[in-house]
Formats: C-alpha cells, sequence, structure tokens
C-alpha cells in the first residue's frame, strides 16, 4: 500500500515537472520599425542630436531628451522602457555587454524582418522586397488563429499598408487594420467613429504609412471592445521619419511610442481580463547604420549594422532581471516560437522555425 500510495504521488510530480505552464493568457506583440538598439541603450546620438543637417529644433531637443550621462538619456528617451520593463521585464541586445541579437535574414529592410518575426524563420528566397505580396509562409499569427480555443482571438494593428499582406490576412482570417483603413464592422465604438473620421481628415505626411496614433488608439479600443488573447501592433513612424532624415521626429515619434506601450500596459494591468495574465513582446524588424554618419537614415544588406536589433519582455512568467549585461547572441527568429509557448501553443511550421527564448520564461 505505501508503495503504491508513492508511485500514485511520484506519477503526479512527473506530470506537473513535464507540463508547459505559463501564467500568461494573452500576448502583445509590439515592433518599433527600424529603431535602432543605440537609442534604445543610450538615448540621443550625440553624433546628431545637435547637428543641424538633420535638427532643425537642436535647443528643444537637446533640451528634451540631452543628458550627458548615457544612461540618463537613455532615460529621458524612453522613460516607461527604463522604469517599468527596467525593473519589472528583461532587455536584450545592449552590444556594450555582447549582448547581441540579430536577424538571420540578409535582407534588413522590413518585409523580411517582419516575416522572420511573425514567422520564426528567414525566407531570403520568396521575402526579398517589400511589394504588397501574400505572404507564401504562415505567420505564428495564424497558426495561433487555427487552435480551437484561440479562435478568432487575434488581431493585428499597423501602422503600414504592407501588413496586410505580411500576415496574408486573406488565407489566414487574422484580421488586419493597417495603413489608411478604418475600423469596420458592428458595435464601433465613440472613439472608433471620430477616428475613422479624423483618418479621412487629417493628411499624413507618407503615402503607404499613417501616423502611429491612428494605429495605437484603434488597436486599443479594439482590445477594449474584443479582448483578444493574441494582438500584434506594428509602429512606423521610427523608420519613416528616419529615411526623411528627421532626427528631431525620430526622436520624438519614440519618445511617444514608449508612452503609448505605457498606456496600453497600464491599462492591461487595471482590467480584470488581462491583469497579471498579459506579456508583452517588444522589438523591430531591423537595424540602421552608424557610420558612415548618414547611414542612420538607411538600412539594407548594404549599411552596416542594419541587421543588429534587440527584443524586450515583461510580464508574469518573466522574471525582472532589467537590461541583460552578459554575453549571449539572439535572433530575430525566436520570436515566434517564444510568442506560442507564452500561449501554451506548440508551434510547428514547413520550415525550422528559431528556438523560444527560455531565459525570458520561468516555467
Ligand atoms: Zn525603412
Amino acid at each position: 500500500m505505501k508503495t503504491r500510495i508513492a508511485l500514485i504521488f511520484l506519477t503526479f510530480i512527473s506530470v506537473n515537472v513535464g507540463a508547459q505552464t505559463t501564467k500568461t493568457e494573452n500576448v502583445f506583440i509590439i515592433t518599433l520599425d527600424g529603431y535602432r538598439w543605440q537609442e534604445l541603450y543610450t538615448g540621443a546620438d550625440p553624433a546628431l542630436v545637435k547637428n543641424e543637417k538633420y535638427v532643425s529644433d537642436p535647443e528643444n531637443l537637446t533640451d528634451l531628451f540631452w543628458k550627458d550621462d548615457p544612461e540618463k538619456r537613455r532615460e529621458v528617451l524612453m522613460p516607461f522602457f527604463w522604469s517599468t520593463i527596467a525593473t519589472e521585464g528583461q532587455l536584450y541586445g545592449n552590444r556594450a555587454y555582447n549582448n547581441k541579437v540579430n536577424c538571420t535574414n540578409t535582407m534588413w529592410f522590413s518585409y523580411p524582418g517582419y516575416n522572420e518575426i511573425l514567422t520564426g524563420f528567414s525566407d531570403d528566397e520568396r521575402i526579398k522586397s517589400n511589394a504588397k505580396i501574400n505572404n507564401p509562409n504562415t505567420t505564428v499569427l495564424e497558426f495561433v488563429n487555427k487552435q480551437p480555443a484561440l479562435k478568432e482571438k487575434v488581431a493585428v494593428f499597423g501602422s503600414w499598408d504592407v501588413f496586410p499582406f505580411i500576415i496574408n490576412e486573406k488565407r489566414s482570417g487574422v484580421p488586419v487594420n493597417a495603413g489608411f483603413e478604418s475600423a469596420e464592422g458592428t458595435g464601433l465604438s465613440a472613439r472608433e467613429v471620430f477616428l475613422n473620421e479624423l483618418q479621412r481628415e487629417i493628411p499624413g505626411p507618407w503615402d503607404e504609412v499613417r501616423l502611429d496614433a491612428f494605429t495605437h488608439h484603434y488597436a486599443w479600443e479594439y482590445v477594449k471592445r474584443k479582448e483578444p488573447r493574441l494582438v500584434y501592433i506594428g509602429y512606423g513612424e521610427t523608420d519613416d521619419f528616419a529615411h526623411d532624415g528627421n532626427y528631431s521626429a525620430y526622436l520624438k515619434s519614440a519618445h511617444r511610442t514608449d508612452q503609448f506601450i505605457e498606456q496600453l500596459w497600464n491599462w492591461v494591468q487595471s482590467n480584470d481580463h488581462y491583469k497579471n495574465k498579459t506579456t508583452f513582446i517588444i522589438t523591430t524588424d531591423h537595424g540602421r547604420g552608424t557610420d558612415p554618419l548618414d547611414t542612420w537614415r538607411s538600412h539594407g544588406n548594404e549599411v552596416r549594422g542594419s541587421g543588429e536589433i534587440w527584443f524586450a519582455v515583461i510580464g508574469p512568467d518573466t522574471t525582472g532581471k532589467g537590461e541583460i549585461k552578459k554575453e549571449g547572441q539572439y535572433f530575430q527568429n525566436q520570436i515566434a516560437a517564444t510568442v506560442a509557448t507564452f500561449l501554451k501553443v506548440k508551434y510547428t511550421n514547413e520550415k525550422k522555425v528559431g528556438k523560444q527564448i527560455d531565459e525570458v520564461m520561468d516555467r
């Protein structure tokens, strides 16, 4: 009898140890297009912040974002990252500590980067332009949307009008509101109706990318109404202001996006459906150049350093280690499996996907 009880007990233990348990029930993937690790980790760039070639308001910009100490400088640029995420979450990709995150695709521009983040593999054979071609690959968003328990609990919001193609909205069935699309469907909130009006009335600076405030508020309103379990929000301004050579607008946009993420996080943590059950994974599609100086505006395989990226994670399964200051090598292709593991979904694809990042989850 004693033996039998012991055996039952042992069986029980082994089942529990083997189970992939996470407290996370919801994941928000958030990207800042082409936002450099250099600004994330050291704040405003000393070679650019007062440079009148790229900054029309150097006095104002230095008042806003300059401090001599790089750690203080990054705090004034992205206060939410360097208060809440730096204490409750984890940040990877500060190359000063040999902590590296890289794209495995060799293109180093947007569609290949988003394909890699969202599918878990690079596809340099087929994904080699930003053309509006429906992605032949299945993303983790589509995969999760096919799980019975998570069906129709996935949604995407993006500033760039290529997202419906990257996600393959038609085939995947994942709703995508991107570019200059309005909120659609029944039961729109008063704010969504107003956003639709404003979006028609406010001219944006670019043809293919809307201003991020629209993307942010469309996403937030939808989340309030529909309580999706997996959300992807792709902010876009940082890349376009950089291509424009407008360093002032690039920094101000990064600062605003930090505030957007803070708003979402604070709301999530005050909402019964999401509180202490939601993980944010924040990253970027590609880096940008640094040398020669003008390559900060650009990226792509001819721009050295533009395959260097970063990521940050905050949520109930992530120990608050803050900035990771030890040597390590991580890849863009690990995000998709990490997202799936948080949601307790075993993710597979036609091609081999990058391994989940075990360090960001206590299981
Ligand atoms: Zn770009």
